[in-house]
């Protein structure tokens, strides 16, 4: 029998080898509510990246038996509604974690050395004045502060301790002990506001949910030092961006580089566009040729897992095992 998987967006070449021989695949042309809608019906399973998943989409789907994420951010996967009707939902937690590391690695560094101006410099034939002007600072010995301390902030602080010998703090109420890392002693704070007072980069990990929705808003980035950076890689609506441009315009903080946006893709006008102290870039973080091939493996074989009875690794609502 073969079964018909629906992605949402298209993956890399390894997850269709490896779907081939199962499944025909069912790329939507368009990550878009009304054309999922259309294909849904005819699904087994689906393949869910930056696209929606709503319970709407869920519930067209007769025949679907397992929904997987390409990638770790559920947000965009109506869980609940997935659970009613007995249906597994997996992630693929790692996978792209060294991806977005060093994106949010580029990010720091790039608006340490003060990049994009410079670059404005050159581009702009005010060569002499600019490099006159030009002052960047420093990451080494400075002070890391992660809002969430998962996979990635563990790996970011690994990273930091080593190349940078960073000191870091973490905020993170659901972490009781911080992992070990060589080269420095990650301090667990119990308050967001103290590694907003202590850091000098703050970079941000947590998933999108009730509670971290607008975790930085106005006031948390007046608690910050007006020489830190903020970097999100997480999710866009964890952040206020008008708050944030208006603090960038203001010089309430030093810069922000930002890879996420609360509507994506962004509208033709953003808070965000045209500051100087901003690197933008389109939710890429994970996008590297090698996570991108890890995630449509594990995906890929999570999917034909449960489409053969089995249990997939990573399960997000293992109590529908237990239900039956
Ligand atoms: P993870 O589940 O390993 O870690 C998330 C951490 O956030 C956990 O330790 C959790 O306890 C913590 N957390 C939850 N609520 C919190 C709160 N209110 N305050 C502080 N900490 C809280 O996930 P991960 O693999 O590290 O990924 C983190 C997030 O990064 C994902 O949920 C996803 O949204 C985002 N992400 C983005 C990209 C991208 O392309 N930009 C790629 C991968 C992941």
């Amino acid at each position: 029998m073969t079964f018909r998987v629906l992605l949402t967006e298209p993956i890399d070449r390894v997850g269709f080898e490896l779907l081939a021989p199962a499944a025909e695949a069912i790329v939507a042309p368009e990550p878009k509510l009304p054309v999922l809608l259309s294909l849904a019906p005819r699904a087994d399973a689906f393949i869910v990246r930056a696209g929606p998943c709503p319970r709407e989409l869920i519930y067209a789907a007769p025949n679907l038996k397992v929904i997987g994420k390409h990638g770790v951010g559920v947000d965009n996967i109506d869980i609940p509604a997935a659970s009613e009707r007995g249906i597994p939902v997996f992630s693929t937690p790692g996978t792209n974690a060294e991806a977005v590391v060093e994106m949010a690695l580029a990010m720091m560094l790039s608006l340490a050395r003060r990049l994009r101006p410079a670059q404005q410099v050159v581009e702009g034939n005010n060569y002499v004045r600019g490099r006159a002007n030009y002052l960047a600072v420093e990451m080494q010995g400075k002070t890391l502060g992660l809002i969430g301390l998962g996979r990635i902030g563990s790996l970011l602080a690994q990273k930091c301790a080593a190349a940078f010998a960073m000191r870091v703090v973490a905020y993170d109420p659901y972490v009781k002990q911080a992992p070990s890392v060589p080269g420095t002693e990650i301090q667990l704070v119990s308050s967001l506001d103290e590694l907003l007072a202590r850091a000098d980069f703050i970079s941000i990990h947590v998933p999108l949910t009730p509670e971290t929705r607008g975790i930085i808003g106005r006031a948390q980035l007046a608690k910050m030092k007006r020489t830190a950076y903020l970097v999100n890689t997480a999710r866009g609506a964890v952040v206020e961006e008008e708050a944030l441009a208006e603090a960038l315009r203001e010089g309430v903080i030093a810069g922000a580089g930002i890879d996420v946006f609360a509507q994506e893709p962004t509208p033709a006008e953003h808070p965000l566009f045209g500051l100087d102290n901003v690197i933008l870039s389109p939710h890429v973080g994970g996008q590297t040729a090698e996570a991108m091939q890890k995630m449509a493996r594990a995906v890929v074989e999570g999917v034909l897992a449960a489409l053969h009875g089995q249990r997939p690794a990573n399960v997000l609502n293992p109590d529908i095992y237990r239900a039956g």
